[in-house]
């Protein structure tokens, strides 16, 4: 086997869990990233004594990426610390109600029942309608690639098939949680979770429904010595497979004759190889490795709508500021439909932003100096369509800043002791994703799930797809499964 050759390019969290199970079946893997560490969207900053992670900040079914490490022979514990959390999230509204999303079942029902109109056991019914559509579904959308016919005579899957309308793809996911509450502070809280991979709750279908049962039913996690760990680990693992690591390597174009790929163009080099992953975002895989602007599968994922992007603040904050935020913090725009319309719609940064704050240095004091907290302050951003992002952020800074006074009640600005920034433009420049979107297409119609692109080529025989813009789509556990079903992929096809 290992005369067979493999070239993965880039080493988002995708890649890199493509790169372990590929080299763990005996064949020889090179990774290309452009840049001089492996990541991608999941990255780190310093600043002036704080620690930041970029982009992921909250870790959901830890058992994917345990189970990448334990089906290479390795205990993830070796490597880093995935902690539950007793708080999912904070919730601040602008009635000045405050939720706390505890991690514990019976007392978030009842807390939800002590500061809404809503029931305890309205909240348990809920959560189980989204336990019955993981059930349902996760074997289907999420372990297996549904574009190929062999995953439809997997078990589970005729199942699925029989029940398609449980899975409630015909309302949309607000619709639906209307149906469960009356309460519009715990509809907005449900619906917020379609955000977790870039969509408008007034237009997906309510099967995203399935995110609450991930959180609620199967916890919340952070990595303690910080999300970053979790990349960094995947390069050491990787390495130990056998992977050989080329980073500031950027590849130029994948090579390929009578649509059988050859290999891949580095600094003006032709590396042959006998199968190519892509953990680069699809469209830019097309546009600028491919240079297919013309084929059905380019055109197409060319003009599907991309996920929403973020607009991030990283504040070194003096400490203490406010005693009331946990390690995730939400706090409300006051109309939420018009907040989607902006960012969808007119895409624009909301007038009132829903704003999100996440504190690591709350679980690990080292993310911080001495009495201080580092704040990842983040609003939802529209992909990047040309908008002059200064002026969007300069706008957005102030409206943050008011949020942020009057729902916390704190002075803010006079607490930021350093600052930097990402846009949704920077994100682009910096990962190369399709206009900054963050987790490749959105989900804003029902046939979504089955438009994102495939893990293995049909156009192109040896070309796999892996990462947030292919299927299941973005996230870390769902970027990490796009590497597990493109290896299953690469054994079936390629050995
Ligand atoms: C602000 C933000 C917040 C987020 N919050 C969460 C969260 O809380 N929880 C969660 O689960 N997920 C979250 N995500 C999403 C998550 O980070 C992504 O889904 C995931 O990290 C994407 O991994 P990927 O495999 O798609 O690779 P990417 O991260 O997109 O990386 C692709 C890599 O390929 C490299 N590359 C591209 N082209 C080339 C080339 N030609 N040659 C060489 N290298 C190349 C790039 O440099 C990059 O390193 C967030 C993302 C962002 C940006």
């Amino acid at each position: 086997m290992a005369d067979k050759r493999c070239a993965i390019i880039g080493g988002g969290l995708g890649g890199l869990a493509a790169a372990v199970r590929i080299a763990g079946y005996g064949i020889a893997v090179d990774l290309y990233e452009q840049h001089d560490h492996v990541g991608g969207k999941a990255n780190e900053l310093h600043m002036e004594g704080f620690r930041f992670d970029t982009g992921p900040s909250l870790l959901t079914m830890p058992f994917v990426l345990e189970s990448l490490f334990a089906d290479v022979g390795e205990d993830v514990r070796n490597y880093f610390t995935i902690n539950p959390l007793a708080q999912h999230c904070k919730y601040f509204y602008p009635d000045s109600t405050e939720i706390t999303a505890f991690a514990d079942s019976d007392d978030f029902m009842r807390e939800i029942a002590t500061k809404t109109t809503e029931s305890a056991a309205n909240v348990k019914k809920y959560l189980s309608y989204s336990k019955g559509i993981y059930g349902l579904s996760a074997d289907l959308f999420l372990f297996n690639d549904i574009h190929e016919f062999s995953t439809y005579r997997e078990q589970g899957s005729p199942k699925t098939l029989l029940n398609l309308w449980k899975l409630d793809s015909l309302r949309t996911v607000h619709r639906a949680n209307t149906s469960f509450f009356r309460d519009p502070r715990v509809v907005q809280l449900f619906d917020r979770y379609t955000t977790y991979n870039g969509s408008n709750p007034y237009k997906a279908p309510a099967t995203l429904n399935i995110i609450p049962h991930v959180e609620y039913n199967m916890g919340s996690f952070i990595v303690r010595e910080g999300i970053y760990r979790i990349p960094q680990a995947l390069g050491k693992l990787a390495e130990k497979q056998g992977v050989t690591m080329h980073t500031n390597r950027r590849v130029e174009r994948i090579v390929h004759a009578n649509k059988q790929v050859q290999g891949i163009l580095v600094d003006s080099e032709m590396i042959p190889y006998d199968f190519v992953c892509s953990n680069a975002d699809v469209v830019t895989t097309y546009r600028d490795l491919l240079k297919d602007e013309t084929s059905r599968d380019a055109k197409r994922y060319r003009h599907l709508e991309p996920s929403s992007s973020a607009l991030v603040f990283f504040w070194g904050v003096r400490g203490g500021v406010s005693k009331k935020l946990s390690v995730h913090n939400i706090l409300f725009s006051s109309d939420y439909k018009e907040e989607f319309g902006e960012l969808f719609d007119r895409k624009v940064c909301p007038r009132d932003p829903t704003v999100y704050i996440y504190c690591s240095s709350l679980f690990n004091p080292a993310d911080a100096p001495k009495g201080n907290e580092n704040w990842f302050v983040m609003i939802n951003a529209p992909y990047d369509d040309g908008q002059d992002w200064e002026h969007e952020t300069q706008e957005s800074r102030k409206r943050i800043v008011h949020k942020i006074d009057s729902l916390l009640h704190i002075d803010i600005e006079r607490n930021v002791t350093c600052e930097r920034i990402t846009t949704p433009q920077d994100i682009a420049v910096q990962t190369m994703s399709h206009r900054g979107s963050i987790y490749g297409i959105s989900s804003n119609s029902r046939t979504a799930a089955f438009m994102r692109q495939r893990n293995r080529s049909k156009r192109y025989r040896g070309l796999y797809f892996c990462g947030g813009s292919a299927h299941p789509g973005g996230g870390i556990p769902l970027v990490l499964l796009s590497g597990k079903i493109c290896a299953d992929l690469v054994k079936r096809f390629e050995l």
